[in-house]
């Protein structure tokens, strides 16, 4: 038996699967999808079994054995194989990168596989007893012997496979009780006339007899205290049972009983044409103004898939995955769901994911990654805010969750919804082409007004003195909120107030001497610290250049304001969320839920808490300043800025009291200003569509970006050169390549970075120049320490 294998070996030339001969004790097991470990010249490495077959025309002695067996299992299926080849070619990966990128990253680490008993084993499994009987599991290397008996005992059912993830979090225990079922056994329990908590809890169990409740949570509702809930146990008033539970931290919500929403109209109209879209691979653009109750939408599309016996993916931003979000899929679905978020840990990622593996689970709410969650009955994938630029995976392989969305809904004959309040131009231009099916939801669900929002020109401020960071109108309003004691957001773009050590004397920079880039001042540890390298260094008390003392320094951005703010509204109380204070895991959620119970007036934060934000008692949002992200030298700047200002106006307003905003920006009359005022999405999506065609960029044309990096500057600059001449010799001469020009960050960890953009309608030559162009990069550049990067379709052009 042969046995073709994607081996993990980025340096070499080649990348197409290599034979290997399967000894025969493996041979009973080894299937495609099953990792495993083969001698790739000197070394063992890992590799996926891609396929099997009988015959190889490699010559019989230059065939090597498959060293190791890594799964017992599969990790992947045969969709998922088949999703590799396709992102292999689509995003010009290594087809290994996109195997890896499939499964859960606890199973890249080390992990002990077993085999565990689970029933009755076969009078012909004799020779298998004796190991269960020592001990209830069989490892995986002492098991090697007796594969064949073990293979068909696993497909009895007698035999399941285990891995053990090594766990950075100890299993969690969960203490079961269960309340005796009599209502007259509990009332006959002695308690004496003053053991006041035991009767109060005696009162609780009666009225809720026979019900399994976990201890805290008893404790809790019945507002009594652990050693109350001991003493009536031992006097038999139910049953303690601790029970390992799933790592998943959330799993004890209320479970699937909220029931949903009477839909409006128009939702009502929306949600039609999806249900009758199911069983079909039809792509919808749910267009809805912020509130228009476009998650009802999908939770009511997910009922209606699993009522089919279907499973649904449910794909948002990393950052709106917040508790509010999570909560409303618990309560719908309770247990059915599997929530991934980058606060899980390895292990209970892994546990998420196996809970779908296995079939346990029948939707996946999660951010990008989730929309590999292996599922094997697809009836619908849905992506949120379609249009964030976080749906695209920055390094190999860089695809697109969309695309992938599009490629398993082939796959499965299944719809995908792509839902946004402000559509990528991309997405919009296919509905107007009829590619996408467009929805739209015009209004509030509630009927709520939009916000209103007023454009502050700072220009004017500066013009009558006004110095501050907040214009007079702003800081008025803020003034009138506090009063009324309803709530404030503020909103600072990251990239808006630098945060770097500068001299007045001479005008130098800090700069990272790694980086062509400036060091950023961290206040709390009063230190300056590179956020591409790492690069951490003490403020000198001199300046380096002309040795001036006058050396001065910006708080960072959110900080400096926090600070303004203590002194403008004496007494205000301010929750500050950007990178400092997250860092640790859970504090997002903290500071959302102390936000959300009123323990403060102003939330202030960066691009975070732009979304998902839902309280009601949001009257008032600030943002500081529009500019910054207008001028990025990106093409997509325009649209990033309108997407991010009618995101953060959707924050205010929400429920019964109206909500206005106020935008503070020195180019006010920027169309991306303007109409983001109104939520104009039409008259916006027109207009920057006319830009985009005259410069020749998406959704007319499709770009490529490729990155080139050396630590020597000529080599980067002649690696750049060089390519830039092959591709204009093979590609077509319709097809437009700009460059090479040094990065607009030219140095990065003392690497020197060139680019070059490839521009094109139409380009059949496109794949394979490409795929070339990696082969000569892996012949002869990687051994001269250079690296390539290709991104197709990438989501900024820096
Ligand atoms: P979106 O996802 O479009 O921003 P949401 O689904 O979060 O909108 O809905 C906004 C608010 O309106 C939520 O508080 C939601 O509970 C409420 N809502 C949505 N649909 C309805 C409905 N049909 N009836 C009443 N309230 C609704
Ligand atoms: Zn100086
Ligand atoms: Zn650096």
């Amino acid at each position: 038996m042969i046995a073709e294998i994607i081996v993990d070996v980025a340096a070499h030339p080649i990348d197409r699967p290599f034979d290997y001969l399967v000894p025969e004790r493996f041979q009973p097991l080894i299937e495609p999808g099953m990792r495993v470990k083969v001698p790739f010249g000197p070394r063992k490495v890992l590799g996926f079994v891609v396929g099997t077959k009988e015959r190889t025309d490699m010559e019989r002695s230059r065939l090597k054995p498959v060293h190791e067996l890594m799964d017992i299992v599969p990790v992947l299926n045969e969709e998922m194989l088949k999703l590799a080849k396709w992102m292999k070619d689509e995003t010009l990966c290594f087809e290994i990168d996109a195997l890896q990128v499939m499964i859960p990253s606890a199973l890249r680490a080390k992990y002990e596989k077993r085999f565990v008993l689970t029933g009755e084993l076969s009078e012909i499994a004799a020779p298998l007893r004796p190991h269960f009987e020592r001990k209830p599991f069989l490892r995986a290397q002492e098991a090697e012997p007796l594969f064949s008996l073990l293979k068909k005992e696993l497909d009895r059912g007698t035999i399941s496979a285990e891995t053990d993830i090594s766990q950075q979090t100890a299993v969690k225990k969960a203490r079961m009780i269960t309340i005796e079922s009599s209502e007259e056994a509990l009332e006959a329990i002695p308690i004496r006339a003053n053991a006041h908590q035991q009767l109060k809890l005696r009162e609780f169990m009666k009225a809720h007899a026979g019900s399994t409740i976990e201890s805290a949570e008893l404790q809790r509702q019945a507002g009594v205290t652990l050693p109350t809930v001991t003493a009536l146990l031992e006097k038999g008033a139910g049953t303690l049972k601790v029970t390992e539970t799933y790592r998943s931290p959330e799993m004890m919500t209320e479970a699937g009983n909220v029931k949903p929403l009477e839909l409006t109209n128009e939702q009502a109209i929306a949600y039609r044409s999806i249900r009758e879209s199911i069983g079909t691979e039809k792509t919808f653009l749910l267009h809805g103004v912020t509130g228009s109750g476009k998650t009802e939408i999908y939770l009511q599309t997910i009922d209606r898939v699993l009522a089919d016996g279907k499973e649904a993916i449910m794909l948002v931003p990393e950052i709106s995955l917040t508790p509010q979000m999570t909560l409303r899929f618990k309560e719908r679905f309770g247990d059915q769901v599997a929530v991934l978020h980058s606060g899980l840990s390895a292990g209970e990622k892994y546990d998420e994911w196996r809970r779908i593996q296995r079939g346990e689970v029948k939707v996946a709410v999660g951010a990008r990654s989730a929309v590999f969650a292996p599922f094997r009955n697809l009836g619908i994938i849905i992506l949120d805010e379609e249009h964030e630029s976080s749906y695209k995976q920055d390094d190999a392989p860089r695809y697109h969750a969309r695309d992938v969305a599009l490629w398993r809904s082939r796959y499965y004959r299944c719809p995908v919804v792509l839902g946004s309040a402000t559509p990528s131009l991309e997405s919009y231009a296919r509905a107007q082409k009829g590619v996408y099916e467009l929805l739209v939801l015009d209004r509030r669900a509630k009927n709520q007004p939009l916000p209103e929002v007023r454009i502050v020109d700072m220009r004017d401020e500066l013009r009558n003195g006004n110095r501050s960071m907040f214009s007079v109108e702003l800081a008025e309003a803020i003034r009138e909120k506090l009063e009324k004691n309803e709530q404030i957001v503020l909103f600072l773009n990251k990239r808006g107030y630098s945060s770097f050590v500068l001299c007045r004397d001479c005008g130098t920079v800090m700069e990272c001497p790694h980086c062509d880039i400036s060091l950023t001042y961290h206040r709390a540890k009063e230190h300056m610290k590179c956020h591409y390298c790492g690069f951490e260094a003490q403020v000198p008390d001199l300046c380096p250049e002309c040795g001036s003392e006058h050396i001065r320094f910006f708080g960072t951005g959110t900080q400096k304001v926090e600070e303004e703010i203590a002194k403008l509204f004496a007494g205000a109380r301010v929750l500050r969320m950007d990178v400092d204070t997250t860092r640790q895991k859970g504090a997002h959620e903290r500071i959302l839920t102390a936000f959300g119970e009123g323990k403060a007036d102003i939330l202030l934060g960066t691009q975070m808490i732009a979304k998902g934000l839902d309280f009601p008692n949001i009257t008032l949002v600030g943002v500081l300043s529009a500019d910054t992200t207008l001028h990025l030298p990106d093409f997509r700047a325009s649209e990033k800025t309108f997407q991010l200002l009618t995101q953060v106006s959707g924050r205010a307003g929400r429920d019964a009291l109206p909500g206005t905003v106020y935008v503070q920006s020195y180019t006010p009359e920027h169309y991306a200003i303007t109409l983001a005022k109104d939520q104009s999405y039409e008259p916006f999506y027109l207009q920057e569509m006319a830009v985009r065609r005259q410069n020749g960029y998406p959704p007319y044309y499709y770009v490529v970006n490729i990155q080139f990096t050396h630590e020597d500057l000529m080599a980067a600059a002649d690696y750049a050169d060089q390519t830039v001449k092959f591709l204009q010799q093979n590609l077509s001469p319709g097809t437009v390549i700009i460059g090479p020009s040094a990065s607009l960050i030219a140095r990065v960890n003392d690497r020197y970075r060139y680019q070059c953009l490839i521009k094109y309608k139409k380009e059949p030559k496109l794949t394979e120049t490409l795929h070339q162009l990696i082969r000569i990069h892996r012949s002869e550049w990687i051994r001269r320490g250079a690296t390539l990067s290709i991104d197709k379709n990438p989501s900024a052009v820096m």
